[in-house]
């Protein structure tokens, strides 16, 4: 099963990812997470990154491209994978599909969960990641201000602050919408409705695939 999760930042591509991923026993990539962990580490990679990364902004498409291409030569993909935070415009779409032209594979769905607007603001802005388990989860959910799942410190991303949110919504508007007609046009597209609660969504994409 090899799929790509599409949809606006904060509609919960990396949660239902997760889950998807634990389900079939496939890797998830995001591409999010890649770029956030070398930034930590310092690497050249993530000094490269971090000004694109903390402002919002898509980074190089160079950068991003190969990050994939190591991946999909990777064997843990044999099985399959899901893709979170990537493609992320028409350009490396069209790359994407070159790339697994050429190692003879193909996608089978693109799914584009479909939040609105007001949702996506409320959400990123109470959302804190584990920075023991990676977890992702809100400041609602947490329990006395820990992870509810392994007790680890919870954090806010350096880019749900208010601003950072509104650039990176508008990102999402220019370059990362044009794909949902773009795989419509592909045949491969399932919309998925991205309220309720998390096990809900999990069981509508699980009826699409
Ligand atoms: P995410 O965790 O998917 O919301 O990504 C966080 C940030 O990483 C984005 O706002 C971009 O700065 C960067 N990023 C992640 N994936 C990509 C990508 N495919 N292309 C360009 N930038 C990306």
């Amino acid at each position: 099963m090899r799929i790509v999760m599409l949809g606006a930042p904060g509609a919960g591509k990396g949660t239902q990812a997760t889950k998807i991923s634990k389900k079939f026993g496939i890797p998830h990539i995001s591409t999010g997470d890649i770029l956030r962990s070398e930034i930590n580490k310092g690497t050249e990679m993530g000094l490269k990154a971090k000004e694109y990364v903390e402002s919002g902004k898509l980074v190089p498409d160079e950068l991003i491209i190969d990050i994939i291409e190591d991946f999909i030569k990777d064997d843990s993909i044999k099985e399959g994978f899901i893709m979170d935070g990537f493609p992320r415009n028409i350009a490396q779409a069209k790359k994407f599909i070159k790339m697994i032209d050429k190692n003879d594979l193909s996608l089978d769905k693109v799914v584009n969960i479909v939040v609105d607007y007001d949702e996506v603001i409320k959400r990123l802005g109470s959302r804190r990641i584990c920075v023991q388990c990676r977890k992702i989860t809100s400041i609602d959910e947490s329990q006395d201000g820990r992870c509810p799942e392994c007790g680890g410190k919870l954090v806010k991303r350096e880019d749900d602050r208010e601003e950072v949110i509104r650039e990176r919504l508008n990102v999402y508007e220019e370059q990362t919408r044009p794909l949902i007609e773009y795989y419509k046009n592909r045949g491969i597209l399932v919309n998925i409705q991205g309220n309720g609660t998390e096990e809900e969504v999990t069981e509508r994409i699980l009826n699409n695939l």
